[in-house]
């Protein structure tokens, strides 16, 4: 099964809320009247592209039948499909891979996938053909780095551990010093995730990531924030605690295939403006992948 197809197949409950509902809202109206924008407004709230996004959605599309002198409600979809577009193209970023080695720190509420996210990257690099190393450095929740060595174990990846309760920002520090030594290419940090709201955290992320600069200047080259897309709204606010306190370089959207609420890349995108790097689309090893929002618009708007 190609990419699209796989992306098809998994985002099938979003496009189940979105398309569908789009498709049908295009049939039940003969004309774009102004009922036909409110239920469109509120499909598109409904599968969490967020009210401002939508808003400011909706708003584009009344502009541009207005200005293009459009009158079948079939050409919303397409006007949908190119404003979507647009918003998810706007400043894309690939995932850095260009500093020896690349430090990439994964950070994230404990639940939202960071671990599994962590073990799928390292598979991927590794079969890339690069030398992988993992650090541990959630030294806080018990057996939280005995399930990054099983990731590891699976990805065929070593891991730098330290025992349980010990510094953070130290695991980190070993990491990025032994993958300099040993001339590997990336170094994964995988790290506490205790709740988002509690300021220690934050502290100790900052910690982490300015003891990270000081194995290897320049580092960590990339801020990766995990937020679950099935928490829809949720992913947003997490997204804006952590941008404001760490600084991201972009965004994993988890579990895309387990969520009607897939709209809501293009809510956190169009509000933060942060990349949203790569996207889980299951628990299997294979199941990251590069954001491509070209792919990603073809399977939302896909027709059954
Ligand atoms: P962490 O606490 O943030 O490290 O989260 P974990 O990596 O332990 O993942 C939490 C749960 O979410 C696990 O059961 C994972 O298998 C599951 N999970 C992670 N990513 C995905 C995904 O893309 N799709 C699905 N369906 N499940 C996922």
């Amino acid at each position: 099964m190609g990419f699209l197809e796989k992306l098809k197949e998994r985002l099938h409950k979003t496009r189940a809320g979105f398309t569908s509902r789009l498709g049908d809202l295009i049939q039940r109206f003969p004309q774009l009247d102004e009922e036909f924008f409110e239920e469109l407004e509120s499909l598109l709230i409904a599968a969490d592209v967020g009210v401002e996004t939508s808003l400011l959605l909706v708003e584009t599309v009344r502009r541009r039948v207005k200005e293009e002198h459009l009158r079948e409600p079939a050409a919303v979809r397409e006007i949908l499909r190119q404003e979507v577009r647009a918003i998810l193209e706007t400043d894309q970023v690939p995932l850095r891979m260009d500093a020896n080695p690349t430090v990439i720190m994964v950070v994230g509420v404990n639940g939202t996938g960071k671990t599994s996210t962590v073990g799928k990257l390292a598979w991927r690099l590794r079969r890339e053909g690069k030398r992988v190393l993992l650090a541990a450095a959630d030294t806080f929740r018990a057996a939280a780095d005995e399930q990054l060595a099983l990731w590891a174990e699976k990805a065929k990846v070593d891991v730098v551990r330290h025992q349980q309760g010990g510094d953070p920002a130290a695991v980190a520090f070993d990491a990025v010093t032994a993958a300099r030594n040993r001339g590997l290419d990336a170094v994964l940090v995988d790290t506490a995730g205790r709740l988002h709201t509690k300021g220690n955290l934050m502290a100790e992320l900052v910690k982490v990531g300015r003891v990270v600069g000081k194995a290897l200047p320049g580092a960590p080259h990339e801020i990766l924030l995990v937020v679950d897309a099935t928490t829809g709204q949720n992913a947003l606010v997490q997204a804006r605690a952590f941008h404001q306190a760490l600084g991201l370089t972009g965004l994993v959207l988890t579990k895309l295939d387990g969520t009607a609420k897939g709209g809501i890349v293009i809510a956190i995108k169009k509000t933060l403006n942060l990349p949203v790097k790569l996207v889980g689309v299951g628990e299997g090893l294979e199941d990251l992948h590069d954001f491509d929002p070209g792919a990603f618009v073809e399977a939302l708007f896909a027709q059954p």
